[in-house]
């Protein structure tokens, strides 16, 4: 078989063992690679490169396209730029698949029937890093939901289930309160799951699936979700799985791919051996099956199964309840993985890796464009503390032309007309203007008009949102009230 070319970096403080002990696995599995290996993280950040990758890395990486990755210790300090969004974002890893698995009773956990793949969108929703001051008292971070993004993660999502004879799909969304941003996510999610009848689905709104998901975890099957639920869902499931040092991760795009453990450099157990290399050995089996080695990663993820069966384990899960044999180090539980591969775990659930699709890789469904009208405009205003029926008397003064002021807003809540008094106010008001009736057409120009006449009369304009119907119906959300 022709070698695989993939990119390596050893990474810092546990990354350069745990690192060793998962290649020495694989080269002892005969896995076919060709290994180049770049440098990141600390050294790289501290040579002045701002995303903590050395130049090389790039060139590496646009030649392998697959990338095995330890952890880095992240500077303290401002100025520097995670080196993980930087992979995401630029190499446009939309997916990130989390497999989190009990093995009980081998690792202590609560929740023994845990097996529970956690698709998380990695490129969007709150992660844009678009946030701004407004005012004296309000900031912002815009929540962008895409939905060529939404269908590319939830499609993968769906793939990926039924690669791995997966029975069912979750869809955790917010669209009680966000109904237009986790509304997308969610129709996306209905849409897709039409073309897969093969294999169930079901959605729920995020706070009671989190609940049910960190109490019983059992009844999920792949979770797809949008990053911030994502980034925060999995890590609990990690982490009630038994240990950190246990889970690997992969980001999937469609010309790149990282894999590497959940876990950080762990400094203050570097050097000592002590490191379990399992989350990375993991992230190297889904590598394996990524680039169509499945057969491999069936062969070293039984033999790695075994070896905690047979009760070998790293410190952070060596316990004294009879099922812990022998605690070992990093490099001794590298040997006793390799001693056992060929051989099957007896209790443990072993896994059949069958290989991902190849089409799904820039898979969307065709763009389609919707009839876009101007509808109105959200002015947002930094202003005084007077009261909110005082500001809407005074814009309804200003000659508006073709636009209505509709509703005043402070922080999103009707103040004027007909505002509580009781409504506590910040110096952050939204007007809402919309065209006079269901006849009159507006123009930018309009919109533009009333800013230039606001600005004149002294408001203090931090934002402007253009107010369209998509088809006939709103792209912007009602105001309650
Ligand atoms: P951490 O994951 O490194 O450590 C958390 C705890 O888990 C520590 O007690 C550690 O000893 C233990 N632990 C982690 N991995 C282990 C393993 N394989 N075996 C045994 N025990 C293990 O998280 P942290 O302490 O918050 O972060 C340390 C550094 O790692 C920081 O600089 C952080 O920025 C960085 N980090 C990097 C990545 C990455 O590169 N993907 C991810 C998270 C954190």
């Amino acid at each position: 078989m022709a070698k695989t070319p993939i990119t390596v970096a050893y990474g810092d403080g546990i990354g350069p063992e745990i690192m060793s002990a998962t290649l020495a696995i694989l080269e002892a599995a005969g896995a076919e690679l060709d290994i180049d290996v770049v440098e990141i993280g600390e050294q790289v950040y501290k040579r002045g490169v701002k995303n903590g990758l050395d130049p090389r890395a790039w060139d590496s990486l646009s030649r392998t396209r697959v990338f095995l990755k330890a952890p880095i210790t992240t500077p303290q300090g401002g100025g520097y730029k995670s080196l993980n969004v930087t992979m995401r974002t630029a190499l446009n890893l939309y997916a990130n698949v989390r497999p989190t698995v009990s093995y009980y009773p081998y690792v202590e956990t609560k929740y023994p029937q845990m097996d529970v793949v956690i698709v998380r969108e990695n490129e969007e929703d709150l992660y844009t890093g678009i946030e701004h001051r407004q005012t004296d008292q309000v900031y912002q971070c815009l929540k962008l939901v895409s939905r060529p993004g939404s269908e590319r993660v939830i499609r993968y999502a769906f793939e990926y289930a039924r690669a791995n004879g997966r029975k069912k799909v979750t869809c955790f969304v917010k669209d009680n309160i966000m109904k237009l941003t986790d509304g997308l996510f969610h129709q996306t999610f209905d849409r897709i799951a039409a073309g897969y009848p093969d294999i169930e689905h079901e959605s729920w709104i995020v706070d009671i699936g989190a609940a049910k998901l960190a109490t019983t975890p059992e009844q999920f099957d792949v979770v797809v979700m949008p990053n911030l639920y994502g980034d925060i869902l999995s890590d609990v499931t990690a982490e009630t799985s038994g240990s950190v040092g246990l889970a690997g991760s992969a980001n999937i795009g469609d010309h790149y791919a990282m894999f590497e453990a959940i876990h950080g450099s762990a400094p203050r157990i570097a050097g000592m051996d002590i490191a379990n290399p399992s989350g990375l050995l993991l992230a190297a089996v889904m590598m394996l099956v990524h680039i169509g080695q499945g057969d491999l990663a069936t062969t070293i993820h039984a033999a790695w199964l075994k070896t905690i069966e047979d009760g070998i384990h790293t410190p952070d899960i060596y316990r004294n309840n009879g099922l812990s044999k022998k605690k070992v180090g990093t490099r001794a539980f590298a040997e006793a993985v390799i001693a056992r591969l060929g051989q099957k775990p007896e209790r443990l659930k072993a896994v059949e890796y069958q290989p991902m699709p190849a089409q799904i890789r820039g898979q969307q469904d065709a763009d389609r464009k919707e009839d876009k009208r101007l509808r109105g405009v959200d002015v947002f205003l930094d202003w005084g503390p007077a009261p909110a029926v005082g500001l809407g008397r005074a814009i309804e003064a200003i000659d508006a032309g073709p636009l209505k002021l509709e509703v005043i807003t402070n922080r999103g809540i009707k103040v004027y007309p007909h505002g509580n008094p009781e409504t506590f106010l910040t110096d952050h008001w939204r007007l809402r203007y919309l065209a006079r009736d269901a006849e009159t057409t507006v123009a930018p120009q309009d919109v533009l008009a009333l800013l230039g006449k606001l600005v004149d009369q002294g408001y203090d304009i931090v934002q402007t949102e253009s107010l369209y119907d998509f088809n006939g119906a709103p792209g912007f959300s009602a105001i309650p009230g």
